[in-house]
């Protein structure tokens, strides 16, 4: 009976009438304030490409696009991007197909890179509201693969307390993670050395100068279907933002944790943020909240 329901529900051209079904199963309370949210995807590679082609599909309000790379006959391996578009940058070729796909999703693109002070400074810019000084986005999604990248988004969600969720695929391309930074309230990027957890997942994804890195669009997919569906829970609340989520594909395991902020951090902002957030928990309307 429940699958006749079910199939007499309309189901009409319209790519939204799937979406907003997870409403109806009471998934997701408002699904439609998806159209509100804008998400910044920096590096737009194997994961980022795919991460941003699923949140347009989903119907994210915004999107903010970076990277410096052009498209290259190397990345066909991956997801995404086609032999055709070889020679433009990333970040347009990613715009031309996304808004093919959806029309609806305001696209931002910056072909840049967001080591350099230069860089820097418009990253920041690019994120933070003229007038108000805060963040215009509501969530950062690191897709990048190396050190010197993931230290910038850090530094700048710090001086902006913005929320992030950094992602990582091993150099032999057989495993990967998923983390949310929350400044004060999780460990920042600078808290804990990059991680070699101790389940046994080689999570160093740092790239090595002159080695050639593997890459499977296996993995990359996975995990870009994982940095998503976090980021739609956090973005629409629902079920648990995972806090850290691996995936190690030869054992087939997904080992979760919560990596706790660190007091002696090398970041100072991250040390300000981490008081605040006692001091917020510790504040009598927070306590009065928790009884
Ligand atoms: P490979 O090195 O294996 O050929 P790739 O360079 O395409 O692959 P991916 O892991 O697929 O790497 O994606 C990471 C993406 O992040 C790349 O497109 C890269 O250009 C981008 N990226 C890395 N660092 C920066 C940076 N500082 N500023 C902007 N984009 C960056
Ligand atoms: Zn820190």
């Amino acid at each position: 009976a429940k699958i006749e329901t079910m199939s007499a529900e309309v189901v009409d051209s319209n790519p939204y009438s799937r979406l907003m079904a997870l409403q109806r199963m009471g998934i997701v309370k408002d699904y439609e304030r998806i159209r509100t949210k804008t998400v910044a995807v920096v590096g737009v590679g194997g994961v980022g490409s795919v991460a941003a082609e699923m949140l347009t599909r989903c119907g994210v309000g915004r999107l903010l696009l970076y990277d410096y790379d052009k498209v290259e006959l190397a990345n066909m391996n991956r997801l995404f991007f086609r032999p055709e578009q070889c020679g433009m940058t990333k970040t347009d070729a990613a715009a031309q197909t996304l808004r093919h796909i959806n029309p609806d999703v305001a696209i931002e693109s910056f072909t840049m890179n967001i080591t350099t002070v230069d860089g820097f400074d418009q990253f920041k810019a690019s994120v933070t509201h003229p007038d108000s000084g805060s963040s215009r986005v509501d969530l950062i999604l690191s897709c990048v693969d190396n050190y010197e990248a993931r230290i910038t988004i850090n530094q700048v969600c710090l001086e902006l307390q913005q929320t992030w969720m950094e992602s990582g695929v091993s150099e032999d391309a057989v495993s990967g993670h998923i983390q949310t930074l929350i400044p004060g309230e999780t460990a920042c990027f600078q808290c804990v050395p990059p991680l070699v957890v101790a389940s046994g997942i080689d999570e160093r994804t740092l790239k090595r100068e002159g080695v050639c890195a593997a890459s499977l669009p296996t993995t990359m997919g996975i995990v870009a279907g994982m940095l998503v569906q976090n980021t739609l829970k956090y973005l629409l609340h629902f079920g648990t933002v995972s806090r850290y989520l691996g995936y190690n594909s030869l054992k087939d395991f997904f080992p979760t944790m919560e990596i706790k902020p660190n007091t002696a951090c090398s970041n100072g902002r991250c040390l300000d943020a981490q008081q605040a957030h006692q001091a917020h928990i510790n504040s009598p309307e927070a306590l009065a909240a928790a009884v």
